[in-house]
């Protein structure tokens, strides 16, 4: 307290003299008198005043309060005034000043000292509020996260420099505004404009945060993706005061993913790509070895081949090349319906009669001992569907129920024509081996065996073929097995496609 340095601003002399000896009694330091508002303002320009005790009516040209308020705005020093006037217009005016205390004549020394130490605390507590919110603001201004706030009605009372870039919108052009107006939001994959996030805490009283896949509309209506969330600003107990919302430019982050999901998926390509072209391969190597091995028998028996092993020799010759061209047509249509160019052409035609004539055709072609039982309820069956492509779902999939079942039993191939719902329902059900529960959602895959078909020869090809011929229908398929059981996939296409 005595090292505090005061300049005192008194035109009658004795009342000087009197302020500076109390002054003095109370162990503060006197840096100086001055009788008139001009001589004020140099001495504290010289001598650097902690304080100023300043009479407010003066003599000369600048009474107290206007040599105040220059002191206070060009030199940041806090004034005390000396008055003996409390009328409101004094008053008022010295107000402007925001004066630190006011001492009303005549005073003792202890209203002196209490007026200066609350003057000097007052003082130090601005200070200390000011260069917090200077720091909050240099923050704020210097980051790169864009920031807008508002008061408890959604009006824009705050946003800084990076939210001017983003929105679009100039401070001055935006304060005051409601922020619907200056931050707007959709969602990207909807399309659809999303509810305002300070509206949202205003309601919910809680911080949220957006989808994510959200773009703010700027000014000139173009579109960024941001992510965000919104806070409530709480000032008294359970009361909300504002919201702040902090948004950041997501367009770069959102191509570095997408970019990092068409390289995934170009990797995953070229893995199945070279997948496909060993297990190809692969699959060819038997065949080709039954050839060779059946070709170097019958060179090496020349003339001592019976016509009986010759005939045992050629039929394997044959089995393996009509395995290489299944193998290959597989193949061949598989990477045809990779590339988008599967032909398909619909047209007119009577489900059951087609299915009735395709499982004569299949019983003539393939055979087996295994009864195929059709049952079709439906009056109606008359549909538009790529008859060629029929062909392979249905005999690609009761191939399967045959060579999945123990040779004896039956399948039941069901048609039903649901004219409500527009669609054909096939169903296949064998009384088979089964698929276990772990496989089963891989079946799809090219290449995928079931690990229960290990001693029964294929190349996992043939639900591909049956599925891409469903999805060029549009239609679905699914599976439900049971080991030991049996297996029933089902075919739902709609009946024109
Ligand atoms: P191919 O390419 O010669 O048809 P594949 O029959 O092994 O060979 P898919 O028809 O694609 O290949 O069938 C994939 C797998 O699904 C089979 O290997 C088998 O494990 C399982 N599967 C398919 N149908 C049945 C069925 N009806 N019963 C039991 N398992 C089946
Ligand atoms: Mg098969």
């Amino acid at each position: 307290m005595g090292q505090v340095r005061i300049l005192v601003v008194e035109d009658e002399v004795i009342v000087a003299r009197t302020i500076v000896s109390q002054l003095n009694q109370l162990g503060y330091t006197v840096i100086g008198t001055a009788s008139s508002g001009q001589i004020a303002i140099s001495k504290a320009i010289e001598n650097k005043p902690e304080l100023v005790l300043m009479d407010v009516i003066l003599k000369g040209e600048m009474d107290g309060i206007t040599a105040a308020s220059q002191i206070r705005e060009q030199l940041d020093i806090p004034v005390i005034f000396l008055t003996a006037y409390g009328d409101d217009n004094t008053v008022q005016r010295a107000k402007y000043t925001q004066p630190f205390g006011y001492v009303v004549k005549p005073f003792t020394p202890k209203d002196l000292r209490i007026a200066i130490e609350i003057g000097l605390l007052k003082y130090e507590l601005e200070r200390d509020l000011k260069e917090n919110r200077d720091r909050l603001a240099t923050l704020l201004n210097s980051m790169s996260d864009a920031v807008i706030a508002t008061d408890e009605k959604g009006i824009v009372t705050f946003i800084n420099p990076a939210a001017e870039l983003l929105t679009g919108w100039q401070q001055a052009d935006a304060l005051g505004k409601e922020i619907s107006q200056i931050f707007q939001i959709i969602d990207e994959v909807t399309e659809t404009s999303l509810e305002n996030p300070v509206t949202k805490v205003l309601r919910e009283q809680q911080v949220v945060y957006l989808n994510e896949y959200t773009s703010l509309i700027t000014k000139n209506g173009a579109r960024i993706p941001i992510g965000d969330s919104a806070s409530p600003i709480m000032r008294h107990h359970n009361k909300i005061n504002g919201v702040v919302v902090v948004f950041w430019d997501l367009s770069e982050r959102r191509q570095t993913q997408l970019l990092e999901k068409a390289l995934q998926k170009e990797r995953e390509l070229n893995q199945l790509k070279s997948l496909f072209i060993s297990t190809v391969s692969h699959e060819f190597r038997t065949p080709l070895s039954v050839i060779q091995s059946s070709v170097e028998l019958i060179e090496l028996q020349g003339d001592n081949l019976t016509a009986e092993k010759r005939k045992t020799y050629l039929t394997r010759i044959q089995g393996a090349i009509k395995s290489m061209k299944q193998l290959m047509e597989d193949v061949l249509f598989v990477g045809k319906s990779e590339a988008g160019q599967l032909d398909f052409y619909p047209q007119p035609l009577y489900l059951e009669e087609f299915c009735r004539e395709l499982i004569g055709e299949f019983n003539t072609i393939h055979n087996h001992q295994t009864e195929i039982v059709f049952n079709c309820q439906s009056e109606r069956t008359d549909a538009c569907m790529d008859e060629q492509l029929l062909y392979y779902i249905f005999t690609n999939l009761l191939v399967n129920a045959i060579k999945y079942s123990p040779a004896g039993g039956n399948i039941q191939f069901n048609l039903t024509c649901d004219t409500t719902n527009k669609v054909a329902i096939f169903s296949i059900q064998d009384q088979g081996i089964g698929i276990p529960e772990a496989d089963q959602r891989r079946l799809f895959e090219s290449f995928y065996r079931a690990s229960n078909v290990r001693s029964i020869p294929g190349t996992g090809l043939g639900l591909v073929i049956v599925k891409k011929c469903v999805e060029a229908h549009q239609g679905e398929i699914s599976v439900t097995s049971q080991l030991d059981v049996g297996t029933t996939f089902t075919v739902t296409l709609p009946l024109s496609s």
